[in-house]
């Protein structure tokens, strides 16, 4: 019993937990997504069954095991969580399973990370719910069927395109998350500011939703520290004046970026004339793995219009250049 998968979190333990929208009335954004949810819940709910599997992607921190714990308090039953790269073994997720309660909601966060031993377990337990276990080894080996009580599974992932397509099909409810806009995350700084017991102006609220990189959870950051500045350089009141220089301070500047988000730009603009570049190019260049390039910084780069994607590679574009204060090569022949 002393495998930590053999006994998988109720609710997840971390700093963020206080701040977290316990309902779906209480999730701001997402407006298409919360609107899907709230039928197919209430849905689930009449029928008194399990709500059907459901598959939430999107960049970190936009409110994935958010939203799974939302929907298990919503549909009244039990919350279970684990991720991808903690199932080592088939009989990890089998001792998960077979622990779970009717209708139970199982959250697998990176989901993509599972490997393919485990990832053959979850087809007839999301599909039928069984599971087919082997018994002893060589010769003896035999292949017991075990029935499952009827369950969600709530897969989380940042890379939509590392899914295998056989796990993807059997998510009857994909849903993808999409950055934040301003005005949603200068509620969220209000609300959180709220629970934190902080008093926060209009104009600091607003100056803190603009650079939190359109993300609920850096917004949640973002305010601790500024909060922290408040209280020992200021007043204990978050201002906009305030919020403006404690951010600037910690390297956020007016777009929200931060410090390797500018490195990714300015590499591509000193160093190879604005692109295109290869990302493993990028990767080496900047000691950082493909996947956090990939996952973390390029998809805001890309929403903001910063960079553009092309078959040749990345390129800046004429607003990142602006950004940097640099000014853009010419195109050759101009
Ligand atoms: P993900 O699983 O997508 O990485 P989380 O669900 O862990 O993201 O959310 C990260 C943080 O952002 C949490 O503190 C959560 O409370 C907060 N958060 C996410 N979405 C929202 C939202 N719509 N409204 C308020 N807070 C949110």
């Amino acid at each position: 019993e002393s495998d930590p998968t053999l006994r998988p979190q109720p609710m997840p333990d971390d700093r963020d937990r206080a701040l977290r929208p316990q309902m779906l009335a209480d999730f701001v954004g997402q407006a298409e997504a919360r609107a899907n949810l709230r039928v197919f819940i209430d849905s689930a709910r009449q029928r008194a069954e399990a709500m059907d599997h459901t598959l939430f992607f999107g960049p970190p921190g936009l409110g994935k095991t958010t939203l799974a714990q939302i929907m298990a308090r919503e549909l009244g039953v039990g919350f279970r969580m684990t991720s991808g790269p903690v199932l080592a073994k088939a009989g990890d997720l089998a001792a998960i399973l077979t622990n779970l309660e009717r209708n139970d909601v199982l959250f697998i966060d990176e989901i993509h990370r599972l490997n393919a031993v485990v990832e053959e377990v979850l087809y007839p337990a999301m599909e039928d719910f069984e599971l087919d276990l082997v018994i002893g080894e060589g010769p003896a080996a035999r292949t017991v069927r075990i029935e499952l009580q009827p369950f969600t599974l709530v897969g989380a992932t940042t890379r939509l395109g590392l899914l295998t397509t056989p796990l993807r099909d059997r998510f009857g409810i994909p849903t993808r998350l999409n950055f934040y806009t301003v005005p949603e995350l200068e509620t969220i700084v209000v609300t959180n500011a709220g629970k934190l017991g902080v008093p926060v102006e209009g104009d600091g609220a607003h100056e803190i939703a603009k650079r939190s990189r359109g993300t609920p959870r850096i917004a949640g950051r973002l305010l601790r520290r500024v909060v922290d500045f408040a209280l020992v350089e200021g007043n204990g009141v978050v201002t906009q004046a305030l919020a403006d220089n404690a951010l600037t301070r910690l390297g956020v500047d007016h777009l929200g970026l931060d410090g390797a988000d500018r490195r990714y730009l300015r590499l591509i603009a000193e160093n190879y004339a604005g692109g295109p570049v290869g990302i493993e190019t990028l990767s080496a260049a900047l000691s950082e793995s493909r996947d956090a390039l990939e996952e973390v910084v390029e998809p805001f780069l890309l929403q903001q219009g910063l960079i553009s994607r092309t078959p040749r590679g990345r390129m800046l574009a004429a607003k990142a250049w602006a950004h940097l204060g640099l000014a853009a090569p010419r195109p050759p022949g101009q």
